[in-house]
């Protein structure tokens, strides 16, 4: 039997509480120019009324968050949806500046359960992400389906996305999945920053990582890659553990 603890240990180490966490993301990004009233911040979490907190904590320190979230944190606004927001960014000394904070999620229950969480008002366990753990599902049963639903747009395009990324008959577990499923959508912002952020006007930062929900309210965020654009020079920082 497992712990919370060994798989924060194990598979995610270094996690912080996500209030300590985007606490020192603007610690570090502040003299590089990204301060509140500089910058715009947009934030890709899963719709799931748990991620919301840290959305919360952003705006906190930021001020306000343009919301990029699908199911699972996938980025699916597209170039318009990311020009819309880059398009909100203030003005300042002829630059914008724009945070993105990104991350798929994970709950983890006491005994190490990978998926497990209890919701207010249900008696049962309950499971997140929902979305990556139906698509875990189909994998498990062979039966994983990457046509495009325009009645499931947003799980049909997570499918089709994430199954570029496994080997046919690959069935990761729960944590391998979300993993993976933050480096697709590292990959995806970076892509459409390519198309959309012209660093000859424009400042931006990258935060990713997995979003974690543990036991009795714990909300941990384990740090993934970030850095910051600053007039077109790649920025590295530090967030201390
Ligand atoms: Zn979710």
């Amino acid at each position: 039997m497992g712990s919370f603890q060994q798989v924060i240990d194990q598979t995610f180490p270094g996690s912080l509480p996500e209030a300590v966490f985007v606490e020192r993301a603007y610690e570090a990004l502040a003299p590089l120019g990204f301060t509140d009233e500089h910058t715009i911040a947009c934030v890709g979490l899963c719709r799931d009324e748990i991620s919301r907190p840290l959305v919360e904590r952003v705006v906190g320190v930021w001020g306000e968050a343009f919301n990029f979230s699908s199911l699972a944190g996938m980025l699916f606004l597209g170039k318009t949806g990311f020009l819309a927001a880059q398009s909100h960014a203030p003005f300042f000394g002829g630059r914008q500046r724009h945070v993105y904070l990104v991350a798929p999620h994970i709950a983890i229950g006491e005994g190490g359960e990978l998926g497990l969480c209890h919701r207010p008002g249900q008696t049962g366990p309950s499971h997140a992400c929902g979305a990556l753990c139906g698509f875990l599902g189909e994998l498990e049963s062979g039966r994983a389906d990457a046509a495009l639903d325009a009645d499931d747009l947003e799980q049909s395009l997570l499918k089709a996305r994430l199954m570029q990324h496994l080997e046919w008959g690959q069935v990761p577990n729960l944590a391998e999945l979300t993993l993976l499923t933050g480096k697709v959508i590292l990959a995806d912002l970076e892509r459409m920053i390519g198309l959309t952020v012209d660093i000859e006007t424009a400042d931006y930062a990258v935060l990713s990582g997995v979003q974690i929900h543990g036991p009795k309210g714990a909300a941990l965020f384990w740090p993934g890659t970030h850095y910051a654009m600053v007039e077109g020079i790649r920025r590295s920082f530090r967030i201390p553990d």
